[in-house]
């Protein structure tokens, strides 16, 4: 029953993939964005998607890059099995609490019933610490640094959203180890720039780097850092990616035994007799920064692509053919165009399709995001020129035909950087600075991000959450929660006036603030 909901959903969902406005029907809006770009289809298994060529490749830009910049720290690839023992799995209390209600188990092999259930990794902790343990046996194996690119499996029950919450969803996962915390902590402040730089450098989306809450860091973790993003059209924060200190939660002697001999104390006069159980840190970046990226930059005609992730970054499309002497000319010239631009790095496709009209092609490609149209008629060619036609603002500017490859190898340059700045803009406005709790429920109903002085205490964060939820804004049915949460306690507070200790107060509950913390309704 609830999956054919689903699917009528997503058949309606298809259907009026024409002519869903973004401010008007934003979650509609979405879906028929990601399938007119051909970006994604549906699939048999609610909450699971085909990643098609169109938006995998952009996974395939941040893979290279990201890889490229771990390699540069030390990390090397590897590749774990799926399956975990329920054994392993549920040895650290504090991270399978968090993590059992979406665990998805096999059960059965043919018709024959396993003797012991065995689950799929929901993240690779677990299933990779044991061999930590095996194979770290000296200070001198220190640091181990590994990452796999992979997919992991929580069944999740909120209900779905393509890229941003799927059941499976490919992601990296860095699992290091450190002799010492201030070593563990650096490097998780280091993974955690490359993904704001992946989200603000390839994606243009901003983000604010910050420390999550007690309540909402990882199950079993020391402390999470995060890059939190913003959907501006339904005002909701999105976690975007983190970076986790696990302490030492998972090399104690009760759960994994991830013990070295310490250096530092040859004599074993300190208080764990001289051995070091390790640091580690654990961090991820998902799929999902790709539903955050067409959410942010997409806009009525489509898919809007920043210029560094786009596997096409300008296509050429023959216009103004009249008679077959001049179409021969115009298509030489819009080759040649191609050439020229693919040999100095240009993505470049020249559309040369049969029995397709140039508008029939414009409406194609601005659909699927490409961030430049250069158009090539008879009067362009008279003048030298080519007429480009910006994604991101729509701008129509005449290029001279020399020196092109490097005009447009700037213009893209500028593109990228034009949606960062607009979309830093607009994210800024409304994170809103407050300070009474009246303020709070409207200003998330003005579909802003709060940040306020507060207090840090669960019991407060419970409260906000329960005392915001009660909205008079209608909510969504797909939206996944109406009260507000903590967002990130970012790590540059100097945006905001100084906390005085013992006088600033928690607006939620009156007691002494803390830090300047986001609150805001979230994905
Ligand atoms: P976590 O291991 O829970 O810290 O997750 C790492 C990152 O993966 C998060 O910061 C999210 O950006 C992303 N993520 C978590 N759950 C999902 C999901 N169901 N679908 C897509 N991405 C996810
Ligand atoms: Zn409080």
């Amino acid at each position: 029953d609830k999956k054919e909901k689903e699917e009528a959903k997503i058949e309606g969902a298809v259907q009026i993939a024409i002519g869903v406005k973004k401010e008007v029907d934003f979650p509609n809006w979405y879906t028929s964005v990601l399938i007119k770009a051909d970006m994604l289809d549906y699939y048999s298994v609610s909450g699971c998607y085909i990643l098609k060529p169109w938006s995998y490749s952009i996974w395939e830009t941040i893979q290279e890059w990201f890889n490229a910049q771990i390699k540069e720290l030390g990390v090397e690839n590897s590749y774990f099995p799926m399956f975990v023992s329920s054994k392993v799995l549920e040895r650290e209390k504090n991270h399978i609490e968090g993590f059992s209600p979406e665990v998805a188990w096999v059960t059965r092999a043919g018709n024959s019933d396993l003797e012991e259930p065995i689950a799929i990794r929901p993240t690779s902790e677990t299933a990779m610490y044991p061999y930590y343990a095996k194979w770290i046996k000296s200070y001198r194996d220190l640091p181990l640094k590994l990452n796999q690119w992979n997919s992991v499996v929580r069944w999740e029950f909120k209900s779905p959203q393509p890229f941003l919450r799927t059941r499976e969803f490919l992601w990296q996962e860095g699992h290091t180890a450190h002799l010492t915390k201030p070593e563990a902590d650096t490097e998780v402040r280091q993974i955690l720039e490359l993904y704001r730089r992946v989200y603000e450098e390839l994606l243009a989306v901003p983000v604010i780097p910050g420390i999550k809450s007690e309540k909402e860091k990882f199950a079993g973790g020391l402390y999470t850092t995060t890059v939190e993003g913003f959907i501006p059209t339904s005002g909701r924060g999105i976690q975007g990616a983190t970076s986790h200190c696990l302490g030492q939660n998972f090399s104690r002697p009760e759960m994994f035994n991830i013990v070295v001999e310490d250096p530092n104390d040859p004599y074993g006069n300190g208080p764990d007799g001289g051995k070091v159980y390790v640091w580690q840190n654990s961090w991820g970046l998902s799929t999902r920064t790709i539903g955050v990226m067409v959410m942010v930059h997409g806009d009525n005609q489509g898919l809007v692509l920043p210029p560094r992730v786009a596997s096409v970054q300008v296509v050429v499309v023959p216009c103004g053919i009249t008679v077959k002497a001049n179409k021969k000319e115009i298509y030489e010239r819009c080759e040649a165009l191609a050439a020229a631009l693919k040999k100095e790095g240009v993505r470049v496709r020249a559309d040369m399709r049969e029995g397709y009209t140039p508008g029939y092609k414009f409406n194609d490609w601005e659909q699927k995001g490409v961030p430049l149209r250069l158009e090539v008629g008879p009067g362009d060619i008279a003048k030298n020129q080519t007429l480009s036609v910006r994604r991101d603002t729509g701008a129509k500017v005449p290029l001279s035909l020399d020196g092109i490859a490097s005009t447009v190898s700037k213009l893209l340059d500028t593109i990228q950087n034009d949606m960062f700045t607009k979309a830093r803009d607009v994210y800024m406005s409304r994170l809103k600075e407050v300070t009474r709790w009246a303020d709070v429920v409207p200003t998330l109903d003005d579909k802003c991000v709060v940040v306020m002085p507060w207090c840090e205490e669960e019991a407060c964060e419970d409260d906000i959450k329960e005392r915001s939820g009660k909205s008079a804004e209608p909510q969504d049915e797909r939206a996944p929660s109406a009260g507000a949460k903590s967002l990130a306690i970012p790590f540059d507070q100097s945006r905001w006036s100084k906390i005085e200790p013992g006088k600033t107060k928690c607006p939620a509950c009156g007691k002494d603030a803390k830090r300047w913390t986001m609150f805001g309704r979230s994905y």
